[in-house]
């Protein structure tokens, strides 16, 4: 068992405090936080509160941290914990651009040390369930994928909706999403890159996005967050060379048709306001199979199981440095989108 600190005592350090508390390959040696208060309701929760960061990083025993603190501080204890010998998990987006992350991957190298990001959404059933389809082949290749998330409250109000911590929603939910959509894709090269940020409750960070990526070969993502959305779209939409998946939302299982024949000899008009059309007539069981897959089982904990594999050589990181790289990459391509308004055609494709 290795034993975790983790740094941060909020939201998502609470969450990993939860984990390592039941976990089978760590246990809690303690938390830091910076605010007193957080400290005092680790203590009254049992947990063990260090004093400060400095003395996480020279207590000898202690042989990994997670550092969940806003983002624009991931870098510097990053650093200082890599420094210091402890291997590390950073949280997501590991940090705001890709010198940084290069600073950071150089550090972990230099100390011989593991480093990753906490990509925790590749445990996510949703997202497993397209990775199976589009693994077992059932429906074909990939034309495109629609990944979606959206709610109906705005950008949280507190360091999220800052630009100075990191804020918005393409660092905070986007890196999920291209994280997932990226590996359904296996390695095919983006070549061109068009992104624009919604600004309904907030106007410094974006509080929504909508992100068209392009692939060579002329497949495509979609991936869009809002959150001014008071009906929301399906989660996933999947568009392959045989068949179409759907999943509705987190909940539901994965709906699929999949195509038997492409050729029709009787096609049943529907009616429209317009008038009958067979263009756009649902296809009959004739031509297409229907039916649902169940959510796959899967369980987020392998991520720290997997790490700390890594960690005594045993394994390959899950989430590697060209992944976190490559991930980074996209997103800064996605701002400078924004920012010139026009979709970035990249020379040399990532
Ligand atoms: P939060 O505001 O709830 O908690 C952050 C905590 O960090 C606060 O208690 C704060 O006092 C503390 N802190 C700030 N600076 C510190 C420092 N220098 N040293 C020690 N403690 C410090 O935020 P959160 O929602 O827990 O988010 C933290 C990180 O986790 C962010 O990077 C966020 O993007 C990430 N996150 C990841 C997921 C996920 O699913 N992977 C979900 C939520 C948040």
């Amino acid at each position: 068992m290795k034993k975790l600190v983790v740094i941060g005592y909020g939201g998502m350090g609470g969450w990993h405090c939860r984990a390592a508390l039941q976990s089978d390959v760590v246990t809690l040696g303690g938390v830091y936080d910076v605010k007193e208060e957080r400290n005092r309701a680790a203590r009254e929760a049992g947990i063990f509160a260090y004093g400060s960061f400095e003395e996480v990083l020279n207590d000898p025993s202690v042989d990994l941290v997670t550092i969940a603190v806003p983002n624009d501080q991931h870098e510097k204890l990053v650093i200082r914990a890599l420094e210091a010998g402890k291997h590390v998990i950073c949280e997501k987006p590991v940090t705001l651009t890709v010198a940084s992350l290069g600073r950071m991957i150089a550090a972990s190298k230099k100390a011989g040390r593991c480093f990753t990001v906490h990509q925790n959404r590749r445990w996510d059933v949703d997202y497993l369930a397209m990775q199976k389809i589009v693994d077992s082949g059932e429906i074909g290749e990939i034309i495109n994928v629609e990944s979606r998330v959206q709610g109906s409250r705005g950008i949280p109000s507190d360091w999220r909706g800052m630009k100075e911590f990191g804020g918005g929603m393409l660092y905070d939910w986007g890196i999920h999403l291209l994280d997932q959509v990226l590996l359904l894709f296996k390695g095919a090269k983006i070549v061109k890159v068009y992104c624009t940020f919604d600004h309904i409750t907030n106007k410094e960070v974006d509080d929504g996005f909508k992100l068209h990526l392009y692939f060579e070969g002329g497949k495509e993502a979609y991936i869009e967050i809002g959150t001014y959305n008071f009906l929301a779209m399906p989660r996933f939409y999947l568009r392959c060379t045989k068949g179409t998946a759907l999943i509705s939302d987190w909940t539901k299982k994965t709906r699929v048709v999949r195509m038997k024949a492409w050729h029709e000899n009787d096609v049943l008009p529907v009616q429209t306001a317009a008038g009958l059309t067979k263009t756009m007539a649902p296809r009959d069981e004739i031509t297409t199979d229907t039916y649902e897959i169940e959510r796959p089982v899967s369980d987020v904990h392998d991520f720290y199981r997997n790490f700390t594999a890594a960690m005594d050589g045993k394994a390959e990181q899950t989430v590697t440095h060209k992944q976190m790289l490559r991930d980074l990459k996209i997103i800064t391509t996605a701002f400078r989108s924004v920012k010139t308004d026009q979709a970035v055609i990249l020379k040399k494709p990532l």
